[in-house]
């Protein structure tokens, strides 16, 4: 369907068809409840994966917006995060990019107040998500198997089978026995079997841009299953504007608009944001009204503020044997022994992914050799597949100053200020990164490697934080279910709402937060009666804003 088409009205208008949108939909639809959810992005048919993991390997972004200028931002701060890569539009979202580690975060992950005297503690627990990180799990085909002697309890199987851990996986199961680290497998999104109605994987290593299917991501596992139910429609090429209320602080309708820039609207009784970390808050904010003058929602001044993200470093060195790299495209051991450090008032924990893929590939060795002929096939073959390397990722603890704002100087495709990006880290980060960057030169040097090196600090995929949780309004922005706190009929849903981020990759957390909250909506609004029948036609209802 495209933009503006036939829905004029909705129960639950739903902005964003990524991880939160796409999981949201499927959770309303099923319960009969009806939803229009407007996508920005494009539809990105699977048929079409094998030209785009082609493009992809040429070095282009295949999940870019036809849409000039649509992602424009600007970023400042010490290190200034960039969100080209970092996130992706169309049905699916963000999703369609993830490398889809799916871990939970550990109950102390929650209490960060309580246990160790900073940040906020999380308004729910471990223990009350725990049986939606199972059904998380289901939805997605998470395949694991609980061999992590950190992880937090768990009431249900993986649905599926872990990967068999690699060769050079190997490596570093030696050394992490001699120095005592617990090694496991990786927790993922991705078909170990034929799961869902997709197919196996094939270990063909794009994953970026999976073209079988059989890595997760919602516009497979979800969206389809949404619009079967006849409760749900899905709007590609709908970027909404604004969101407007009406004189009761209720959210009434959003304007949205398609390539061609006509604005539409679109009316509903509830309105859930899950636009991604940063382009919720800037939703808000670019929602302002004499209500709420600071941005919709904003009432505490901390939409956009607290933007948080994983610090990361690769640690590598060089290796006597060959340890075969680039062989699988993603990581199949971990270690999340140093996600539950005992000092974490002092400095954050961190998580250790041990790489399949290190070091110089051969098209970057030939060109810096200085090398011709049989020199060159030599050199080549002496250097290539012998570095091991090791990802740090560490947390971050919520810093007021990292956010997100509006930068009025720049505007995007359809003349709105852009979002502004402040970033850095503090000491706490930093601390983490150190401790982490010894442990993975002591694992790398009981291997015998030499040139052991850092590389530049990056951060992750992760944009969080940006409108979080919380009981009290003045300190958070939405309650524990996730409604705004001054909007009643307004639910934001994704990383945005995280109190404190852990050094695990967020996504199964949004996904499960995203189901109770699915959850709590039907409850709470159907047991009231407030939701009504969708109208679909291309002919408004009476009373309907066009
Ligand atoms: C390269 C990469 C690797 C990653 N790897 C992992 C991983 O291994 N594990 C993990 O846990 N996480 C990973 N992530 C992060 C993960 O993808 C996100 O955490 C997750 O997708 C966030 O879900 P979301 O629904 O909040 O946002 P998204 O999935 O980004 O969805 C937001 C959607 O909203 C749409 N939208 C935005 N603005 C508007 C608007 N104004 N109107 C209408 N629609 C709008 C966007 O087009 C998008 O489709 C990775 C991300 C990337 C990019
Ligand atoms: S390795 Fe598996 S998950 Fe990755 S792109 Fe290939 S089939 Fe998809």
């Amino acid at each position: 369907m495209a933009a503006g088409d036939g829905v004029r009205e909705a129960e639950v208008c739903i902005i964003g068809a990524g991880a939160a949108g796409g999981i949201m939909a499927l959770e309303l639809a099923r319960r009969g409840i009806r939803v229009v959810v407007l996508e920005s992005g494009p539809r990105h048919d699977l048929a079409r994966r094998g030209d785009y993991s082609r493009r992809f390997v040429k070095g282009e972004n295949p999940w870019e917006s036809p849409l000039k200028g649509i992602d424009r931002y600007t970023t400042g701060g010490s290190v200034g995060y960039r969100l080209e890569w970092n996130r992706a539009r169309g049905v699916g979202g963000s999703t369609l990019h993830w490398e889809g580690t799916t871990l939970r975060l550990r109950a102390d992950d929650f209490r960060m107040r309580t246990l160790h005297g900073v940040a906020e503690d999380w308004p729910i627990s471990y223990e009350e998500l725990e049986p939606y990180y199972g059904k998380a799990e289901r939805a997605l085909g998470v395949a694991g198997t609980p061999d992590d002697p950190w992880a937090s309890p768990r009431s249900t199987a993986f649905p599926l089978p872990p990967f068999p851990l690699s060769f050079s996986d190997g490596f570093f199961a030696r050394a992490c026995r001699k120095l005592d680290i617990a090694l496991h497998h990786v927790p993922q999104a991705r078909n170990s079997l034929p799961y869902g109605g997709r197919s196996q994987c094939h270990a063909c290593g794009t994953c970026h841009v999976c073209p079988t299917g059989a890595k997760a991501s919602t516009d497979l596992t979800h969206i389809p299953q949404a619009v079967a139910t006849g409760h749900a429609d899905v709007v590609a090429d709908a970027t909404v504007l604004r969101l407007e209320v009406d004189g009761s602080s209720q959210v009434r309708s959003v304007v949205y608009a398609g390539g061609d820039r006509r604005e539409r609207r679109l009316s509903a009784r509830l309105f859930v944001v899950a636009a991604g970390g940063v382009e919720t808050a800037r939703l808000l904010l670019l929602s302002a009204s004499p209500d709420f003058p600071r941005g919709l929602a904003n009432r505490s001044g901390l939409v956009g503020r607290y933007f948080t993200s994983h610090p990361m470093i690769d640690v590598t060195g060089r290796v006597a044997e060959r340890v075969y790299p680039y062989r699988i495209g993603f990581s199949t051991a971990m270690s999340g022994q140093f996600a539950m450090p005992r000092d974490r008032q002092r400095r954050g924990a961190f998580l250790l992914e041990f790489l399949n893929s290190a070091g110089p590939l051969p098209g970057e060795i030939a060109p810096v050799s200085g090398a011709w002929g049989t020199a060159l096939g030599q050199r080549v073959k002496t250097e290539f597949g012998r570095t091991l390397g090791i990802r740090i990722y560490a947390e971050q603890l919520p810093i007021a100053a990292n956010t997100v704002t509006l930068d009025a100087g720049v505007t995007d495709y359809f003349g709105n200020p852009v979002p502004h990006i402040t970033y850095g880290i503090g000491p706490y980060e930093r601390a983490a990164l150190k401790e982490a960057e010894e442990v993975a030169a002591k694992i790398l040097a009981t291997l015998g490697a030499e040139d052991i090196r850092s590389g530049p600090l990056g951060y992750a995929a992760h944009q969080l934080g940006t409108h979080r949780m919380g009981s009290d309004p003045a300190q958070s922005v939405v309650n524990a279910h996730l409604r705004a706190h001054d909007v009643p009929n307004l639910y934001l849903v994704g990383g945005g709402t995280f109190v404190t981020v852990s050094s695990s990759p967020p996504t199964l957390t949004i996904a499960a937060l995203a189901i109770r909250t699915a959850e709590h909506i039907a409850e709470v609004y159907r047991g009231q009666g407030t939701i009504r029948r969708t109208h679909r036609s291309g002919v408004p209802a009476a009373g309907m804003a066009t």
